[in-house]
C-alpha cells in the first residue's frame, strides 16, 4: 500500500473540504482498503467518516425509513424498527456477505461504490428511494448511473437513504457461494400504485425490470410471471452463471419474492 495522509474530520462541511481528484472517503473499508492494498486505487488523502455523528443512525417516520450512510449493514439487520417497517430491507441487511463485512460495511459505501452485484442498489430502486448528500437529494433512478458508477460529484458525501415504505416487499437472492454478493438479486416492492421489481447482479448496473413490473402492478400473483422469458441479451455471462441462466434466476426470483411477501 502507498502512503497517504489520513483524516478524520468531524463534520460533513470539513469532509467535503479536504476532498479532491486524489482522495477518498472512507467508511467500513470493506472494498477501498482492499482495492489500496491490493495497488488497485492510490490516494493522497484518506478521509474517514467515520467520526461524523450526524451519518450514523436510522429514522423511522410513518412514510419512510431514513438510514444514515455510515450505518452498518448490522446494524440494519438488527433494528427492531426497520423490521417492522420494511422486513425485507432488514432481511437483505442481514444476508449481505458474512459477520465481518456486515460489522464494516456501510450503506453509504455499499451506494456509493456501485457494484453491479450489491444488495442494497435494488432496495434503493425498488423503495423509490431518496439519496440525500452533502449537496442536493437525489432519486435513485438518477443516482445509479453504470458500473461503480453514480451522479456523485467529487468530493460529494452521501448523507443517508430515505426509502419509501411499502405495502409489501421481499428481496430474494442468489448469492455467490463465496463472497454472498448477488450472481442475480430480486427486489420486489408493492406500493399503493404500483410494484417495482428491481434487479442487481443482472447487468452492469441495477436496474428496473419494466416488463416484470407492469405485469406485477395489475396483478399481484406470481402467476403472472409463469411462462415469461426474459431478453437475456445485456445479461452477465461468467464463469458463475451464463447469462441465459441470470434470465432465467430474475423471474424464478421474482417469482420467489412475490410468493414471500
Ligand atoms: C467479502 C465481501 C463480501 C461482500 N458481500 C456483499 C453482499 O453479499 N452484498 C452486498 O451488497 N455487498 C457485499 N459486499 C460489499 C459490502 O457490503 C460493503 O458495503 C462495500 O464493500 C462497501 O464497503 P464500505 O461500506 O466499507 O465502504 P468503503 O469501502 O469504505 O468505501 C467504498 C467506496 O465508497 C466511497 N464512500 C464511502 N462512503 C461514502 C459516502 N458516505 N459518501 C460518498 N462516498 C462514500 C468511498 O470513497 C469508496 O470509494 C461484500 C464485501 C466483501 C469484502
Amino acid at each position: 500500500m502507498k502512503t497517504f495522509s489520513y483524516h478524520s474530520p468531524k463534520d460533513v462541511k470539513e469532509a467535503s473540504k479536504l476532498a479532491s481528484t486524489s482522495s477518498a472517503f472512507l467508511a467500513g473499508g470493506m472494498t477501498s482498503i482492499p482495492s489500496m492494498k491490493l495497488g488497485m486505487a492510490t490516494y493522497k488523502d484518506v478521509i474517514d467518516l467515520k467520526k461524523i455523528k450526524k451519518l450514523s443512525g436510522i429514522k423511522v417516520s410513518s412514510k419512510a425509513v431514513t438510514i444514515g450512510a455510515t450505518t452498518k449493514h448490522a446494524e440494519v439487520a438488527a433494528s427492531k424498527e426497520v423490521q417492522k417497517a420494511i422486513p425485507a430491507l432488514a432481511k437483505l441487511a442481514g444476508n449481505i456477505g458474512d459477520a465481518q463485512v456486515r460489522n464494516k460495511g456501510t450503506i453509504g459505501g455499499s451506494i456509493s461504490n456501485n457494484d453491479p452485484s450489491a444488495c442494497y442498489p435494488s432496495a434503493c430502486m425498488a423503495l423509490n428511494a431518496v439519496i440525500h448528500t452533502s449537496d442536493r437529494k437525489i432519486e435513485a433512478s438518477k443516482f445509479f448511473k453504470g458500473m461503480f458508477e453514480t451522479a456523485l460529484k467529487k468530493g460529494e458525501i452521501v448523507e443517508a437513504v430515505e426509502f419509501e415504505i411499502p405495502e409489501k416487499a421481499d428481496y430474494q437472492k442468489h448469492p455467490n457461494p463465496a463472497s454472498r454478493y448477488a450472481i442475480v438479486g430480486v427486489f420486489v416492492a408493492k406500493h399503493k400504485k404500483e410494484v417495482n421489481v428491481a434487479v442487481t447482479g443482472a447487468k452492469s448496473c441495477v436496474y428496473i425490470d419494466k416488463d416484470l413490473s407492469k405485469k406485477l402492478s395489475s396483478d399481484f400473483s406470481s402467476s403472472v410471471i409463469e411462462g415469461i422469458e426474459l431478453d437475456d441479451s445485456e445479461m452477465n455471462s461468467d464463469m458463475h452463471a451464463s447469462a441465459e441462466y441470470r434470465a432465467n434466476l430474475v423471474s424464478l426470483y421474482a417469482k420467489k419474492a412475490v410468493e414471500a411477501c
